[in-house]
């Protein structure tokens, strides 16, 4: 057990697990519990309750995450427990990546984005960032940073550049290369915005937002089936010694994991239903095999080309880099058949 420990304690994949308020829709009944007993905020159970959705019965159900996250837990808690500690990694040269899973309305967004007035890790890690890149990271004249910024959209296995100038005739196509040295994967021809304040990067974003591919009606429902992936690359520049390196920092808001039944779809809604179980399955095999390969210490094969997503991060997602997810979930009995298969997804991945 504690030999465990201290292998997790080394690795460089965490996961957390945040339980949203419930909503007035969903009435008062949670199916969630945080063990009384735990101090360390590290477990989490599914309750069964008497009145199941579809009559489905289940049995109780125990957690445990790098740390769990309740309702109550702030925008604030959350970014300083999990991500705020990756942003120094980031300018130290490591790759770093944040996820949201959950199912469309278990709070992916709010975790990632959040409203303006009460803003979600991405935000907070950006200003971060350059807080500590103007400040204590930066010597002037001896370490100096730069930093781009890209936005993307994967959408049934499409990628999207969402900060293309608006001018261009048709929309370029994209795709993943690996680069020619070896040295992990890019995508030629994507937008990248040479950024050097947090304001800067918030407004390319909201610009970035408005290009998704869908009009603004339709946004929650377009947003639910497509992976959003905002990345900033970091070079480090060594004047002395004239030498530099570049690492990233990419913060991914999944597609909604719902399990669609094949039974109530058809057309375009099958076929989005389908890329997304795959890329969000092709997800999980890879931070699952990453995790066991971690805690044998033995090399073997990741499948990273099983999916866009997989293929483009995965220069962020292995040995040397920082993996964290979020498993966000609703409290609610309604749905606490999608919260369990989050959860087993998650679990899976530690
Ligand atoms: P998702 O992106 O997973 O589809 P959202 O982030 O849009 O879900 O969340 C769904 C709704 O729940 C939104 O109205 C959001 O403001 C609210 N919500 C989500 N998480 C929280 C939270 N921790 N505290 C308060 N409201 C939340
Ligand atoms: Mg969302």
């Amino acid at each position: 057990r504690l030999f465990n420990e201290l292998l997790r304690a080394k690795g460089n994949i965490r996961v957390f697990c945040r339980v949203r308020p419930l909503n007035s829709q969903e009435g008062r009944i949670s199916c969630v519990e945080f063990p009384n007993e735990d101090r360390a905020n590290r477990q989490v159970a599914l309750v069964p309750q008497e009145r199941q959705q579809n009559g489905r019965s289940m049995s109780r159900k125990d957690f445990e995450f790098d740390r769990v996250f309740n309702e109550t837990s702030s925008q604030t808690t959350v970014y300083e427990e999990s991500v705020k500690p990756l942003v120094q990694s980031a300018l130290d040269g490591f790759n770093v990546c944040v996820f949201a899973y959950g199912q469309t309305g278990s709070g992916k967004t709010h975790t990632m984005e959040g409203p303006e007035n009460d803003r979600g890790v991405t935000f907070r890690a950006i200003k971060e960032l350059f807080t500590l890149a103007n400040g204590e990271c930066a010597v002037p004249g001896v370490v100096e940073y730069t930093f781009n910024l890209s936005m993307l959209e994967i959408y049934n296995e499409q990628i999207k550049d969402l900060l293309e100038e608006k001018s261009t005739v048709a929309s370029k196509k994209l795709d993943i290369k690996m680069r020619e040295d070896g040295t992990g994967v890019y995508v030629p021809n994507l937008t990248e915005k040479p950024v050097s304040t947090a304001e800067e990067v918030l407004q390319l974003l909201y610009m970035g937002s408005k290009n998704r591919s869908v009009g603004v009606t339709m946004m929650n429902e377009h947003s639910s089936r497509s992976h959003l992936v905002m990345m900033i690359s970091c070079v480090n520049h060594n004047v002395s010694k004239q030498t530099s390196f570049t690492s990233k920092i990419s913060f991914i808001d999944l597609a909604g994991s719902e399990r669609v039944s094949k039974s109530c779809v058809e057309g375009e809604r099958l076929k989005e239903a389908s890329y997304i179980n795959k890329s969000l399955s092709a997800l999980g095999d890879v931070i699952a095999s990453l995790a066991s390969a971690q805690t044998r210490s033995t090399a073997s094969h990741i499948p990273f080309r099983n999916s866009k997503l997989t293929y483009l991060l995965s220069d962020s997602l292995g040995n040397e880099c920082k993996t964290m997810l979020f498993v966000n979930i609703s409290p609610s009995v309604l749905h606490a058949h999608e919260s369990l298969c989050s959860l087993m997804f998650a679990f899976r991945a530690r």
